[in-house]
């Protein structure tokens, strides 16, 4: 990450995403500004928090032009690291590890899995969507020195140890999308995505705080 992302709140740092893919899409429709309102509009956040966000990025949008959609996608690209590449590995090639193998996430912005590793020898040796799956006893000496975040799509059974010796590795970030509460040092990051978790809560929204 750049400099300049330290001195952004993290809430701000993490709608920054949203905003990149959005501006970018304007952007390749050919439009070269847009309002707080419009963005408010299709990203769902409310107008003054863009506005707050974006002087954050040394963006301020002037009365009736809006923002320049070119300056602020070159900040996010800076901002985002999105002029390099940043490489991936997944743990696990079941049914969801194999959906983000075919994924990958090359079209929305510079991250690639590069490589993955499994413990079935059906699947070894073999690649889905370009990405060769090694051993995972092969960790250790197939585990690129340049990657630094792993995907974990294993049984949560697992998880724990496996986190354990990737970060014995050098993994720096682990985005979880197995159940378990996986324990990681303060130099690493965790993001846990439980789907389960999240349909839920979005059936129990949608059941006691109906939008109608
Ligand atoms: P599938 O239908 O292929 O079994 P799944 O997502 O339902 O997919 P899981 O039991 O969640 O299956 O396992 C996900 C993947 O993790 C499988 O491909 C499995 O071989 C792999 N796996 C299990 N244990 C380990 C391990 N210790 N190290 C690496 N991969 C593992």
């Amino acid at each position: 990450m750049s400099q300049e992302q330290s001195k952004i709140p993290q809430a701000t740092a993490k709608r920054l995403p949203l905003y990149y893919r959005f501006l970018k899409n304007l952007y390749l429709s050919g439009k070269t500004r847009v309002s707080s309102a419009e963005l408010s509009e299709a990203v769902k956040v409310d107008s003054a928090t863009i506005r707050r966000d974006f002087s954050y990025f040394g963006a301020l949008g002037k009365k009736g032009y809006g923002y320049n959609i070119q300056y602020l996608l070159s900040f996010f690209r800076k901002t985002l690291d999105q002029d390099e590449l940043t490489k991936v590995t997944l743990i696990g090639v079941g049914n969801l590890g194999t959906a983000f193998l075919n994924y990958n996430f090359i079209k929305n912005n510079n991250t690639k899995i590069e490589m993955a590793f499994d413990v079935d020898i059906n699947k070894v040796g073999t690649l889905i969507g370009d990405v060769p799956i090694y051993h995972f006893d092969e960790l250790e000496n197939r585990l690129a020195n340049d990657v630094s975040i792993a995907i974990l799509t294993v049984p949560a059974s697992v998880a724990q140890p496996i986190t354990d010796r990737l970060i014995s590795l050098g993994i720096k970030g682990i985005l979880n999308f197995t159940p378990a509460r996986i324990n990681v040092p303060d130099t690493v990051r965790i993001h846990h995505i439980d789907l389960a978790v999240e349909l839920q809560s979005l059936v129990y929204f949608l059941k006691n705080y109906p939008l109608d």
